[in-house]
């Protein structure tokens, strides 16, 4: 994944997502829409802004690392370490169990648990009339 333009400070440090204080959205009429971002630099603690132009704005513009995880995600992992095999293991029999089926189909109802067959009183008799 390459990205082609990024927000960056006056000092040169790169703009993330989390350095950004607000963006909008400025539509011309004429000539190009752009993108505005303030910003506050991680690195020198100034605020500054800029436009991008929306043809160049991109998903990854504001992102260090392509990834899914959010800041507080990473930490997170890397503080958590590798998977034992331990850990397999439990989630091996997590996955066995019925209780976490259980959970899963919690709140599912596929059909109503009344089926309409159920026999009420008088009623198999009320649906055949015997003339
Ligand atoms: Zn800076």
């Amino acid at each position: 994944m390459s990205v082609k333009s990024t927000i960056k400070c006056n000092c040169g440090q790169r703009i993330v997502a989390r350095d950004v204080m607000q963006t909008g959205y400025y539509l011309r009429l004429f000539g190009p829409s752009f993108v505005y971002v303030k910003f506050r630099c991680s690195r020198c603690k100034k605020l500054g802004e800029q436009f991008v132009k929306q043809e160049e704005w991109e998903d990854g513009i504001l992102k260090d690392i392509p990834s899914e995880l959010n800041t507080d995600q990473k930490e997170q992992f890397q503080t958590m370490g590798p998977i034992t095999l331990d850990e397999q293991v439990d989630f091996h029999f997590l996955l066995e169990s019925p209780i976490l089926l259980d959970k899963l189909t919690e709140g599912i109802s596929l059909e109503d648990p009344k089926t309409p067959e159920d026999p009420q009183d008088g009623s198999l008799d009320a649906d055949k009339p015997h003339t």
